[in-house]
């Protein structure tokens, strides 16, 4: 089996029953603009997949649709199996398991480093105390936080919260984790820690979605990279593929600002 041909390959012998997070025929506006137009996007069970694209394409509202922090138009979407829920108990389930790391860390602010591990397996996942505390404090230390566990967000650094976000979400023992540029709004030094975290999270077989303009963390650790414009999916390749001869117009234009 050569390289290039590895996702094609997974996904033709594995077909939909391997495939986690199933998007059908999405659309979505906002007012007159159609954001999401026709996005049809299946992620198999341990796939990384990147999504580029210029900004404004569409990328964040995609992550936001699978958790449903957005509503849909039409289409379909399904986790696991079923279609997302819309409200309730079912809803706090749904977005368990499809954790999100968003750009801005989103910690709260009034919680310690702990507290924030800890509080969505309480509330959730219904662990008792005892156990929430123990899986935050191996979490923290697996990602290289742990002795930060009793401080404040505001007391970290940037790259030391979003590595708090990761393990915030890994709590949760999330079947997906989306990414949506977790690492734009870092001081450059601090970036490598954060897509370390990421990249060893993908070795031990996470699904992943990744928003990211980091194109070494492309290369290396995705499966597939879908390369969106205008709220379309323009394109979708290896990224040995996509980087050495992207077939569109559109993705040419972009890896030529960008590389
Ligand atoms: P990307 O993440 O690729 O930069 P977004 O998904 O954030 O793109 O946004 C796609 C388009 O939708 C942009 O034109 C943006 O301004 C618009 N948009 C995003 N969120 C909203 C919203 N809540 N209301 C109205 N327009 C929005
Ligand atoms: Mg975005």
């Amino acid at each position: 089996m050569s390289g290039v041909s590895v996702t094609k390959d997974v996904r033709d012998a594995a077909g939909a029953a391997d495939d986690l997070v199933v998007l059908s025929n999405v659309n979505k506006h906002f007012g007159a603009l159609h954001v999401l137009q026709d996005i049809d996007l299946s992620i198999a069970r341990g796939e990384v997949v990147v999504v580029i694209g210029p900004s404004g394409s569409g990328k964040s509202t995609l992550c936001r649709t699978i958790n449903r922090l957005e509503t849909i138009d039409s289409g379909s979407i399904t986790v696991d199996g079923k279609q997302l829920p819309s409200e309730g108990k079912a809803l706090a389930k749904l977005r368990a398991d499809v954790g999100m790391v968003f750009q801005s860390f989103n910690l709260f602010a009034h919680k310690t480093v702990l507290q924030n591990v800890m509080l969505g397996q309480l509330k959730v996942r219904k662990a008792d105390q005892a156990a929430a505390l123990e899986k935050a404090k191996s979490l923290l230390d697996r990602v290289g936080v742990g002795s930060q566990a009793d401080k404040y967000p505001a007391q970290l650094s940037g790259g030391q919260q979003q590595r708090v976000a990761i393990a915030r979400a890994l709590a949760m023992d999330p079947k997906v984790m989306l990414f949506d540029e977790p690492t734009s709004a870092l001081d450059p030094e601090m970036i490598n820690e954060v897509l370390e975290v990421m990249q060893q999270l993908a070795r031990e077989g996470m699904t992943m979605v990744v928003v990211t303009h980091e194109m070494g963390f492309a290369r290396s650790a995705a499966n597939r990279v879908v390369f969106m414009a205008d709220g379309k999916i323009v394109e979708e390749a290896t990224p040995e593929q996509f980087f050495s001869n992207p077939r569109s117009d559109r993705a040419k234009d972009f890896l030529s600002k960008i590389l």
